[in-house]
């Protein structure tokens, strides 16, 4: 058939555009181009081995789909490398890391591009990729209501939870979704840690009116991980004045931090009472049916299609957080990749388990440490005999943790709180443990608690 090769292969690629993401497109239809026809069979020339992989075990059904549309002669594809394009095979080992460092180059610089250098938001933010599930609809509900009344519905909204869990995509969805409805607003996205830098910095160039002036032009002023600001309180006084200026004017302004405000140390009281004073919603963990919902939407935004039981086993093993479950997808597929093949079960468990953050490496004293801080006592407090309360409750949260989380035995546990009897340790451990389960005051402690033990690192 007398056809222009370059024209059908191009108006094919549009169509396929349309179905794979960006990243994918540019990284796998990168140098390929059809070369022959024959019989129904189009030969299609690919730059090596491993985009040969791809497209022929990933990609086919839309590549012979939109083939097939624009010519049904058309029935099927044949991937042919290049042989020009790696004549040695020192080359293609090249390739097929250029391969793998160029999807998440490409990844990072796309997204790095276009970040609006005025709102500072990451365009990759947006309710459309943000899933929702029984863990975080409260947020999300909260957040949406907030782009619909700017300024009026929920001011300011503050939204509170673990490391990982969404809050900057959820924050930054509402600034980006301003910017699109309404171009000219004025937004700024920023972390409390930048905000205090910036502060630091207008002190020594003595610009200290400009820096007020500009945060107060905003409409909508997020400011992400706002536990930063604990105990610095001349920043906490500066950015009072900010947040009532903007506050009298009805200017939106979102806060996230780590903790409820109320957890978090050194944080003046007006200002609390400022973040108490508008909306408060918290993120909790996902269960297992949103961290399954979460696999499968990234594994087929990246084009990777998954099989079900390989979703489930990452689902179950890892509980932690969103970040970490993108994670362990990413090696994942980035092992494919370098192996040029999917991985069976086994080598997945394996990689899995070698990736797995170790939470064995929390030791006790970062435990004790973790909990008198969060409490505001001494360490030394928690060893002695005392029945005081506001000493009794941090020491069973303490014996609980160590019990629950390290699987520290009893009796070395009673051994290290003053030589207490095991009996004891039990006793703390099933108060707490049936305690947990009402009330829900104690329950938010204990995962603050976690979260510095167990959430960064
Ligand atoms: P946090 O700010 O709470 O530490 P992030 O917003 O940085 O967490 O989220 C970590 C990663 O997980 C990001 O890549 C983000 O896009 C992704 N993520 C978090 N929550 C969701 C969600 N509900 N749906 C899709 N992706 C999510
Ligand atoms: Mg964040």
């Amino acid at each position: 058939m007398a056809v222009d090769y370059k024209k059908l292969w191009n108006d094919a690629l549009i169509e396929i555009e349309l179905n794979v993401s960006r990243a994918n497109f540019i990284t796998w239809f990168k140098n390929t181009a059809i070369v022959g026809e024959e019989d129904g069979t189009v030969f299609l020339s690919v730059p090596n081995v491993f985009v040969q992989e791809w497209l022929s075990t990933k990609f086919n059904k839309f590549i012979l789909g939109a083939l097939h549309s624009l010519c049904p002669a058309i029935r099927s594809v044949e991937y042919l490398i290049n042989q020009e394009e790696s004549p040695k095979t020192e080359k293609k080992k090249e390739n097929i890391i250029n391969v793998k460092e160029l999807k998440s180059d490409e990844q990072l610089g796309f997204s790095e591009l276009y970040v609006d250098k005025e709102a500072n938001l990451n365009p990759k933010y947006t309710f459309d990729s943000f899933i929702v599930g029984s863990f975080n609809e409260v947020a999300y509900a909260a957040a949406l209501a907030v782009t619909k009344n700017l300024g009026t519905s929920y001011n300011p909204l503050f939204i509170y939870g673990g490391v990982g869990l969404g809050k900057t995509h959820l924050l930054q969805s509402v600034g980006n979704k301003i910017k699109q409805e309404k171009p000219g607003a004025k937004v700024h996205y920023l972390t409390s840690e930048k905000f205090a830098n910036d502060f630091v910095m207008s002190m020594k160039n003595s610009a200290i009116h400009s820096f007020k002036e500009k945060y107060r032009k905003y409409d909508l002023l997020i400011v992400d991980d706002i536990q930063f600001f604990s105990d610095k309180l001349k920043i906490q006084e500066e950015f009072f004045h900010i947040f009532n200026s903007l506050y009298d004017k009805n200017n939106q302004i979102i806060f996230s931090s780590d903790r409820s405000p109320k957890h978090i140390v050194g944080l003046e009281e007006r200002l609390r009472s400022r973040f108490e004073g508008g909306m408060m919603v918290d993120i909790s963990k996902p269960e297992y049916e949103s961290r399954l919902a979460i696999l499968k939407s990234k594994s087929e935004a990246k084009g990777f299609l998954v099989d079900d039981e390989i979703l489930d086993h990452i689902a179950s093993f890892v509980q932690s957080n969103i970040r970490e479950l993108e994670g362990a997808l990413n090696s994942i597929i980035g092992q494919c990749k370098i192996r040029g093949r999917i991985l069976s079960l086994n080598e997945i468990k394996e990689l899995l388990k070698k990736n797995a953050k170790p939470e064995k490496s929390v030791t006790m004293s970062q435990v004790i440490r973790a909990v008198t801080d969060f409490y505001n006592i001494e360490e030394k407090n928690l060893f002695e005999k005392t029945r005081r309360k506001e000493i009794v409750k941090p020491r069973q949260v303490a014996m609980y943790l160590l019990r629950n989380d390290l699987q520290i035995s009893y009796p070395y546990i009673g051994e290290k709180f003053g030589q207490r009897d095991h009996t004891t340790v039990i006793h703390a451990y099933k108060k707490i443990d049936r305690v947990i389960e009402k009330d829900d005051k104690l329950n938010r402690e204990i995962m603050d608690i976690r979260e510095t033990l167990f959430g960064k690192n």
